[in-house]
């Protein structure tokens, strides 16, 4: 059973266990980031706490975060993750959001930065207002999946290289797994696990994952999932 938190009045994040969502309210209208994992009735869900017209944006497209989409007629994705949602069998028309966009929610904006890694079209939103990151999968203290196909650890890090240029206008970084909140320094910590990764520094363990075996590497900070 999802569990509807408000953050502050204009603010919710929905928790589902091991995942969460987000609606972020403007003045004309509310952004629903992310639809769960259990939770083809998000936007029931949502109903109970806005009344505005809502909007949905998805930070990716792994089953996990779209569950609740279906209800939605159309969805702001990276264009680069459109391939990634129809093969988890998304719906709905692609409204493409790219680096630099933003989406308007009225005295409220969400600023799109494009940070592929952990999926092709992997995107973080900026609340600058309220000076909040979105990170998606991306910049969390989980297990961040690292394996498969789709997956690109290089491009993860150099992703979060350019998420640090935006150092200095977010206080708060809300992500979809692990702690709520978690603050800003955690994309540098990131990095460097990454980075130890790559280069045979870092110590893994042999774990099994949905059949396949990978490693998993744990840093104080977080732990990434991650096969070569
Ligand atoms: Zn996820």
């Amino acid at each position: 059973m999802a569990e509807v938190i408000k953050i502050n009045e204009t603010t919710y994040r929905i928790e589902d266990g091991g995942v969460r969502f987000y609606v972020f309210c403007g003045k004309e209208k509310a952004a629903v980031i992310d639809t769960g994992m259990n939770t083809p009735d998000a936007m029931e869900i949502v109903k109970t706490v806005t009344s505005l017209p809502l909007v949905l944006v998805n930070t990716h497209a792994d089953p996990d975060h779209i569950s609740g989409n279906g209800s939605f007629d159309t969805v702001y994705m990276s264009p680069a993750e459109e391939e990634n949602y129809r093969e988890h069998n998304g719906k709905g028309d692609f409204i493409p959001v790219r680096e630099g966009d933003v989406i308007d929610l009225g005295e409220r904006t969400l600023l799109v930065i494009d940070i592929p890694g952990h999926t092709p079209g992997s995107i973080a939103l900026l609340d600058e207002k309220n000076r909040v990151l979105v990170s998606g999968d991306s910049v969390q203290n989980s297990h961040i999946f690292m394996f498969g196909e789709k997956r690109d650890l290089p491009l993860f890090i150099k992703s979060l290289e350019h998420l640090k240029e935006y150092d200095g206008r977010y206080d708060e970084v809300y992500p979809m797994h692990g702690d709520f909140p978690q603050k800003p320094d955690l994309v540098e910590k990131l990095i460097e696990g990454a980075g130890k990764i790559l280069e045979g520094k870092a110590e893994g363990t042999e774990t099994e994952l949905f059949g396949n075996k990978v490693m998993l590497y744990k840093f104080p900070f977080a732990g990434f999932l991650y096969k070569e």
